[in-house]
């Protein structure tokens, strides 16, 4: 594992107490500074007493969890969160990976001065913030010149695009500029505008909820200037397209749309001002939104699109389709003596032919027939009223949700780094949808929670294991940290041939009379003894209660999640009639023509089923970032009614457990708190000890060793390792501090 983030000899943890909200202070203009740092302080380091520093802690807690004595009570923890929030102290760390807690309140901590506070400074000289890690990926990046990545991490609304964005500032602000990397800052940070109208939406958890996971790379030159970006998007909620629950909405773009499309702009994409119109904007009966300024953010998004390079008729022609969904949606039908369905809103259908530039007949027959290839010859067949609506609806979730990566492609054009035979380093930040429980889950969550699977099995990887191989490659001796492999859970969804995956896909294939019930059936079959799999008809008597008939349970790392196997094979299958998909090959605006290629219609090849895709693409994802230097930040949120100083303590213990805070806790804490090279070591304390200093000539490990003799080190205190000298109890550290000042 070439990841050992952890491992190097990054400058040690310098902790510094804080007052209250008060982040603007400097190092140097705080009197007493505690710190047990072994270098890295130079002129910054200023010291606490031990005695100040506790009453700080009692106050606003400790500010690295490694540092609280109960290290391995929950209640512990949560007190020192609870403490934090208290005194507007959103973020802690636990060694390296930065805690968030969302304030749901602005705060004065990201202003530009805070953010010149944290550029180029170690670490961990100041409070945690964001912005630590920004700098300090950014400064390894410059240094090492190793790609890095910043894992964000959190359920829904606990501040993931809000780090994201904040993050990006933070570069946009410190990083070198030029008239061309203010261009390329300009289209990165304009980016998000354009995709949060298209991809988030008002959802009962998060007025902004992100709608799809968005991992995007920035570049940067050798100057460490950024030169270029690109983004890659993974499954688009699109059946919020064409339904919505209760208290939720329908993607921004829409609502943006109608409340400040200008008069002209509406009339000629034939819409009414008011929601209330539209079938697919009424499903959730919550159109407006207090949080939300739809007429404001309409003017935001559209400025966004010309500074990504969008000229007016592409905005004309990406308008004419989100236009186009309103009226797919409002295409009524009714049965004939036949039972066949009939278009009965002839205007929308108008509406729709010039506005995806098709012809109206062929469109009104496509959405009312069924055309399939049987030995070469075509057959069309009517659809049933039931039929019909499922076809327009396939068609508006199809048409959005092209266009959606239609939108990503254009953004990355305008993101691309035109030099490309200069080298370039990238810093990935990756901002994922947060593992889901909803009273009624679905293919979309079953999706959402593999990832999050996924990416666990990734921090499991890179932080808590290896870790632990730090201690073996060092040949110390100590207690493995027990803590949960969720691999088996990964292998029980993506495994070949037998993991759930593959299951629905066989019976997506299966010619005949496959079926949600009969996708059930096969997955019991086949995993009925695995441990963190459950039907109704597998469990016992007691459990059965709460499962079922058509349900399936699986026992995630972060808890039980109920799915119901509905629509699983025709979300899955993501199937388009064929003649729909022919019409909107001959469309003649420009964004569709390119959304749906011809060879979609020839190709004899089956494609790949979505969950198969989605697979795939999370595979290709983890290759990404194993093969960069990872930093975490765990984001929660503090209560589900989105108000700021409330900290509901059941929901934050629920978020510590899952995102497995204490586990990693443990593992920072079990073996030794600090490590450093003997090289570095030695340099730092050898005025100590009269034999190693000033200069030692022997070995560095021989001089460490006479040094902590020196200094009355006791064996329970610290080991000796291969290259570095582990030290376990932060007090020792402090004592040797405290000895240099004398
Ligand atoms: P989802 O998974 O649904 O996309 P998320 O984790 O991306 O959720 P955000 O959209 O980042 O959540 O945050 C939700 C809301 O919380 C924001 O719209 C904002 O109001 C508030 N919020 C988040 N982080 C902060 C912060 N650091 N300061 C102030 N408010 C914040
Ligand atoms: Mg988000």
């Amino acid at each position: 594992m070439s990841q050992k983030r952890f491992l190097t000899s990054k400058p040690l943890p310098v902790v510094k107490p804080e007052r209250g909200g008060d982040t603007s202070q400097s190092p140097s203009s705080i009197p007493n500074f505690l710190c047990f740092c072994l270098q890295g302080l130079g002129a910054n380091g200023i010291r606490l007493t031990m005695e100040s520093a506790l009453t700080a802690r009692d106050r606003v807690g400790v500010q690295d969890f490694v540092l609280l004595e109960n290290f391995t009570s929950e209640a512990a923890f949560i007190e020192n969160l609870r403490k934090r929030f208290k005194e507007n102290l959103i973020y802690t760390y636990i060694g390296s990976v930065l805690v968030s807690v969302n304030p749901y309140k602005e705060l004065e901590i990201y202003t530009k001065q805070n953010m010149e506070r944290y550029r180029g400074v170690s670490f961990y000289e100041v409070s945690p913030h964001l912005y630590a890690i920004a700098d300090n990926s950014y400064r390894s990046l410059r240094t090492e010149r190793k790609d890095q990545c910043i894992l964000i991490s959190g359920e829904s609304g606990a501040g993931k695009t809000e780090a994201t964005k904040k993050i990006l500032q933070y570069y946009a602000v410190t990083c070198p500029a030029s008239q061309q990397v203010e261009t390329v800052k300009d289209r990165l940070l304009q980016s998000n505008p354009v995709l949060e109208a298209f991809g988030n939406a008002k959802t009962l958890r998060n007025d902004n909820s992100s709608r799809f996971g968005k991992y995007m790379d920035v570049q940067f030159d050798y100057r460490g200037a950024p030169v270029g970006g690109h983004i890659l998007n993974y499954l688009l909620e699109k059946s919020r397209v064409v339904h919505q629950n209760h208290g939720e909405r329908n993607f921004h773009i829409f609502y943006q749309l109608l409340e400040g499309g200008e008069e002209d702009l509406l009339r000629r994409l034939g819409l009414e001002k008011n929601p209330q119109q539209y079938h697919y904007l009424v499903k959730g009966h919550c159109a407006r939104v207090s949080s939300i300024n739809d007429k404001n953010e309409w003017k935001i998004m559209r400025r966004a699109l010309s500074v990504i390079g969008f000229n007016d008729s592409e905005v004309e022609d990406l308008l004419s389709i989100v236009a186009s969904v309103l009226h797919l949606g409002n295409v009524q039908f009714a049965a004939d003596e036949q039972g066949n369905a009939q278009v009965t809103t002839e205007n929308q259908i108008k509406y729709l032919a010039r506005l995806l530039a098709v012809d109206g007949s062929v469109l009104r027959d496509a959405l009312t027939h069924k055309k399939i290839i049987a030995k070469g010859e075509e057959l069309v067949s009517p659809l049933n009223l039931e039929q019909a609506a499922y076809a327009r609806d396939a068609l508006a979730k199809a048409v959005y949700g092209r266009t959606f990566s239609w939108l990503v492609n254009k953004v990355n054009k305008s993101l691309a780094y035109k030099a490309s035979c200069r080298s370039t380093t990238v810093l990935g930040l990756l901002d994922i949808y947060g593992f889901e429980v909803f009273q009624h889950n679905s293919f979309e969550q079953f999706c959402i929670n593999y990832c999050n699977e996924k990416l666990q099995q990734l921090f499991i990887e890179l932080t808590l294991k290896s870790e632990q191989e730090e201690y073996e490659s060092e040949g110390i001796a100590w207690e493995p940290v027990q803590y949960f492999n969720n691999k088996i859970i990964c292998d029980l969804v993506e495994e070949k041939f037998k993991g759930i995956i593959s299951i629905l896909d066989e019976e997506c294939l299966r010619p005949g009379d496959a079926t949600d019930t009969t996708f059930l059936e096969k997955l019991e079959e086949t995993v009925k003894n695995h441990p963190h799999f459950l039907t109704h008809k597998l469990a016992d008597q007691k459990t059965r209660k709460s499962l079922g008939r058509e349900e399936f349970r699986l026992s995630h790392y972060a808890g039980d999640v109920t799915y119901s196997v509905a629509g699983f094979l025709d979300k899955n299958n993501d199937l388009l009639f064929r003649n729909l998909k022919e019409t909107m090959c001959n469309s003649e605006n420009p964004i569709i023509n390119q959304c749906f290629d011809r060879t979609e219609l020839t190709d004899k090849k089956r494609p790949e089923t979505a969950a198969t895709q989605f697979k795939n693409s999370l595979a290709k994802l983890m290759e990404i970032l194993m093969s960069k230097e990872p930093s975490y930040i765990r984001c929660m949120k503090p209560n589900d009614a989105k108000q700021a100083d409330r900290f509901d303590e059941v929901l934050i213990r629920h978020q510590v457990k899952y995102l497995g805070l204490m586990e990693n806790l443990r593992v920072r804490r079990a073996g030794f708190a600090y490590r450093r090279k003997y090289e570095v070591f030695l340099q730092r304390y050898k005025s100590l000890c009269p034999e190693t200093w000033p200069t030692w000539d022997g070995r560095p490990y021989d001089g460490v060793a006479v040094l902590v003799k020196h200094l009355g080190y006791k064996p329970e205190e610290y080991k000796m390792g291969r290259t570095k000298i582990f030290i376990r109890f932060p007090k020792t550290l402090f004592a040797t501090e405290d000895a240099l000042e004398v």
